[in-house]
């Protein structure tokens, strides 16, 4: 089975692997978003970023499918070229998979400093082995898989990530743990690509925090929940959502944020085919993307902490920068982290933005 690109790019086999370098400067600079998008307020309360679901039962799981749905289509009319299912379905990115995990207390959260004390949540915590109580993401997927002919991309949350959301009452080692999560995740990812989903992303904004761990067991635990995939893997790191605490910690970070610059040799060395980055508007010096050299690099080209709508100019200048350091069969255009806590027209002028900019820098590109 071939799938028609409606953007009238060239067709490919259903869930064929697909890097870049396949393709030819008609298809340069594919667009993508890092994963969440807005969730209607029919489905759950608006502008938050953890937000409790406003409907319940049967009612609850229809919506969360109606919007999955509404997010595909204005995804592919926006024209992006890999369709992602907006992480309608779950509540947050990370607590959304652990609610399919035994061995974790729901019903006794504690308060706990997370991303390094940045910021306080309530956590649940982990009180017995790790096991899977089932598949987790497995209606949506297929749902994702039913109603786009488009490559679709899938997120789930990184090993380091998890273990810096949860509070460890078993373990008693954060590296044991992680390695343990990994083991679910991958089970998790391998049914994710049998149902067809192109493209497997770990969400690890914890590399930007705990440098020196991401560096010597994060990208090992990685590497551990992508084993096996034959799909395409990417990992997604970011300076956060754009809520006050992390503007904030953002704030205090100096000059020049090089956070990067400790993971990426990591990451460089490792199996993960993507890697997705901040850039726009964040004042990651664009040199550090040279580290990637040999990995797609999913340049973040929108602000997700600022209503402001970029211009096709702006995108265009902010590829342009990153191709000093990225290859443009490398090069795929981005937002920088998820666009969920934004009003949904604003995300929705944002993914043409998106668009418009990366048709601008492939014009640029052919032009020059
Ligand atoms: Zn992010």
């Amino acid at each position: 089975m071939r799938c028609p690109d409606l953007s009238g790019r060239r067709s490919l086999p259903c869930g064929t692997v697909i890097h870049n370098e396949e393709w030819g400067w008609e298809t340069m600079f594919q667009t993508t978003i890092a994963g969440s998008l807005p969730k209607p307020g029919w489905l759950a309360e608006t502008g938050k970023l953890w937000p409790r679901w406003t409907q319940e039962g049967a009612a609850l799981e229809q919506a969360k499918l109606d919007a999955t749905l509404l997010w595909i289509k204005l995804q592919e009319e926006a024209g992006l070229d890999v369709i992602g299912d907006g992480e309608q379905a779950r509540q947050h990115f990370v607590h959304g998979f652990l609610e399919q995990v035994e061995g974790i207390d729901f019903e006794h959260k504690v308060e706990m400093g997370i991303r390094n004390d940045r910021y306080k949540a309530m956590v649940p915590q982990v009180v017995a082995p790790l096991r899977l109580k089932g598949r987790v993401h497995a209606v949506e997927a297929q749902f994702l898989r039913a109603h786009t002919q488009r490559r679709t991309k899938f997120t789930l949350p990184g090993p380091m990530t998890i273990v810096d959301t949860v509070a460890d009452r078993f373990y008693g080692d954060r590296v044991k743990m992680a390695f343990a999560f990994a083991e679910l995740l991958n089970a998790e990812a391998l049914a994710l690509q049998a149902e067809g989903i192109d493209v497997i992303q770990f969400d690890e904004p914890a590399f930007n925090v705990y440098l020196e761990d991401a560096a010597t067991w994060g990208v090992a635990a990685l590497e551990r929940a992508a084993q096996g995939l034959t799909c395409t893997t990417a990992v997604h790191i970011c300076y956060g959502y754009g809520i006050q605490a992390n503007i904030d910690w953002k704030n205090s970070l100096g000059e020049q944020w090089r956070q990067y610059e400790q993971v990426f040799p990591a990451l460089a060395r490792s199996s993960i085919d993507q890697v997705s980055l901040e850039c726009m508007h964040s004042r990651v010096p664009a040199e550090l993307m040279a580290l990637l050299a040999g990995k797609d690099v999913m340049v973040g080209v929108i602000d997700v902490a600022n209503e402001a709508i970029e211009t096709p100019e702006e995108v265009a200048d902010t590829i342009g920068q990153a191709l000093q350091f990225v290859p443009a069969q490398h090069l795929i255009a981005c937002t920088n982290c998820g666009l969920a806590p934004m009003p949904r027209a604003v995300a929705q002028a944002k993914l043409e933005a998106l668009v418009r900019g990366a048709a601008l820098a492939r014009e640029r590109a052919q032009g020059g």
